[in-house]
């Protein structure tokens, strides 16, 4: 309700000259999946997807506050050019949902916006499970969980939407406190016992490498890393971590035989990037790579051009006034100023 209110009250008529400093360069948005409304999602996976007409409007929204559309790829050689006034955005899409292909790719070429797929190579070669999805799945077609959480065997009921987030929540508070292989092994096992193959799930879900080499025919279309195994980075040791980053620029290349220049943090918030993660991405060759921190792209912004702001294009705020409120850069203000917390 807060977030409600607050990006309501903002729009770019209101915003003012005082504020305009706030919308910085522009902006780089984070989406997950594009697809027509599900009327069955919990709570966490509602955040993550948005329907074509709703980027649609987000894309016509940037367009009319005069924001160029450019590839995430290109960004630093813009942004370091002094005589370069413009504002930019960049659309980013994590995960390598084939419904990318399906139902955003035709609304980024109805207005040649270029875009970034982030994706994760275990995903790509259906190796690892997507936790989120795998409960996703489950909770659309049980009426009862059995779990051990650590405190012995409980029941949860998940017979209501209600339910079925608060199951859900209890989950991933499970994969951010234990160890995430095994809490996802965990997972994995449990969904196997209910008669629900994880892989195929993400088979179903995710483009693999021969759709990614068809992708890139579109010029429009550039695919980015997103680690190999889609582990929150700072709960990994160094050679792990190594791995993960630069493991996954190969995986990437050898899909698309393009060595990608991008990457994309697993999960992206504050717990899950740190000093030593922003770091290591630029070790391992990257020329920049996109949190979930929200944000705008300020000056002086590569500085640290491996622990860029990017804002998410929530699920829950489908509304035009909601993506003007963002451009603005006003909530993100409030924020720092720890006024009003709109995000
Ligand atoms: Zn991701």
């Amino acid at each position: 309700m807060l977030i409600r209110a607050g990006l309501e009250g903002i729009s770019l008529t209101h915003a003012g000259a005082f504020w305009r400093k706030a919308a910085g360069r522009g902006l780089i948005f984070t989406l997950h999946h594009v697809r027509p409304a599900a009327p069955q999602l919990t709570q966490a996976n509602m955040l993550l997807t948005v329907t074509p007409a709703f980027l649609e409007q987000a894309i016509q929204t940037c367009l009319k506050a005069g924001l160029t559309p450019l590839a995430l790829r290109d960004l630093p050689e813009r942004l370091s050019d002094t005589r370069d006034r413009h504002t930019y955005v960049c659309f980013t899409l994590d995960d390598g949902y084939r419904d990318n292909e399906r139902f955003a790719a035709p609304v980024f070429q109805k207005y040649a916006v270029p875009y970034t797929i982030f994706v994760t190579a275990g995903f790509v070669e259906r190796t690892r499970s997507m936790w989120w999805e795998t409960l996703e799945a489950l909770l659309a077609r049980e009426r009862a969980v059995d779990f051990d959480f650590g405190d012995g065997l409980q029941r949860f009921r998940v017979d209501t939407a209600a339910r079925k987030s608060f199951v859900f929540d209890r989950f991933a508070e499970f994969i951010e406190q234990s160890d995430e292989d095994e809490a996802v092994a965990r997972i994995d096992a449990y969904a196997r016992k209910c008669g629900l193959d994880p892989l195929s799930l993400v088979d179903d879900l995710t483009l693999d490498a021969n759709d990614l080499a068809r992708l890139v025919r579109d010029p429009l279309a550039q695919i980015g890393a997103h680690s190999m195994t889609h582990v929150n980075l700072k709960r990994v040791d160094d050679d792990r971590l190594k791995q993960e980053i630069a493991g996954s620029a190969d995986a990437v290349e050898r899909y698309i035989g393009v060595r990608p220049s991008t990457f994309a943090y697993p999960y992206g918030f504050a717990s899950a990037v740190g000093a030593r993660e922003i770091r290591a991405a630029e070790d391992a060759g990257f020329s920049l790579a996109v949190t979930n921190k929200p944000g705008m792209l300020q000056a002086d912004c590569l500085n640290q051009p491996t622990n860029l702001n990017r804002v998410s294009l929530n699920g829950t705020y489908q509304r035009k006034r909601y993506v003007e409120a963002l451009l603005t850069g006003i909530p993100f203000k409030l924020r720092e100023a720890g006024g009003a917390n709109l995000l």
